[in-house]
């Protein structure tokens, strides 16, 4: 394991006073069976949850399963849908989605993460929200939210997806997967946005982000105390991204708690 990754002890532990601010997390993509998650989740790509769910309802009553939809036509598919945006490219991939379930499938969402990558349009966030949420299938979607939050609070480390599912995933039991995914997604959309809101935060004291990027500590400060330094994923975005990171402390600097851990002796005057 990456040593900048925190334990599963740790992350275990992170994880529960997360899941106590978010309580109840779930995905809220309106939807009744697997097949109707499948078609919600494809069309939230570069939408919102809430803009999918305006749409859904009446795409379902006019294409209530894979086999009606499979017969859609593309104009008639695109003008409902085409709130979502990319509107054409999700047509393309409902469809063939669509029937491909049809034709390989028998009209039914397959329990399974390669049958279900093999789908167009699918791919391996999708296709773990739809086994985790609808298929009763462990299941750990990393989306945006995902690898923001857990690379800051450093219960994990990479910039991709599929390391970070393998990373949380290891530490973590099975049945914690979805949940874990959906509370990391709340706690992103709600708290850790781009530009947290790091007072409101359950997790403050056990973040590496706050301890080492948000809270004040002077170059000649981290020098002299290297455990000071940002671990290496978060270094980018602590030195190398100074002016975003002015930015995002002018925004939210007013109600950041600050605190340094070198000792008093040591702080400039
Ligand atoms: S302390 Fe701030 S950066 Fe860390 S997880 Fe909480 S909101 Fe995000």
């Amino acid at each position: 394991m990456c040593e900048t990754v925190k334990t599963p002890i740790e992350t275990r532990h992170i994880l529960d006073k997360l899941e106590a601010q978010h309580p109840g997390a779930d995905t809220e993509l309106h939807h009744r069976n697997a097949f109707e998650l499948l078609v919600a989740t494809i069309l939230s790509a570069q939408s919102t949850d809430q803009r999918v769910n305006m749409v859904t309802p009446a795409l379902f009553k006019r294409y209530p399963d894979a086999g009606a939809l499979a017969k859609a036509t593309t104009d008639d598919l695109e003008r409902l849908i085409h709130s979502t945006g990319f509107f054409r490219a999700k047509s393309k991939a409902l469809l063939g989605m669509a029937k491909a379930l049809v034709e390989q499938h028998r009209g039914n969402v397959p329990a399974d993460m390669t049958a279900l990558t093999a789908l167009p349009g699918v791919g391996r966030k999708t296709a773990n929200v739809v086994l985790g949420h609808a298929l009763g299938v462990p299941g750990l979607p990393v989306d945006r939210h995902v690898l923001r939050v857990s690379n800051r609070i450093g219960i994990a480390d990479s910039d991709d997806p599929e390391t970070v599912e393998e990373q949380l995933g290891r530490v973590l039991p099975k049945a914690r997967w979805t949940r874990t995914s959906d509370t990391l997604i709340l706690h992103g959309r709600r708290i850790c946005k781009p530009k947290p809101l790091c007072d409101q935060c359950a997790v403050q004291d056990d973040c590496d982000y706050f301890g080492t990027v948000v809270q004040p500590v002077t170059h000649e400060e981290r020098r002299s105390h290297p455990a000071n330094q940002p671990p290496p994923r978060l270094r980018r975005s602590a030195e190398g991204s100074a002016k975003a990171e002015a930015s995002a402390k002018a925004e939210a600097g007013s109600h950041i708690r600050r605190r340094a851990k070198v000792p008093k002796a040591t702080r400039r005057r």
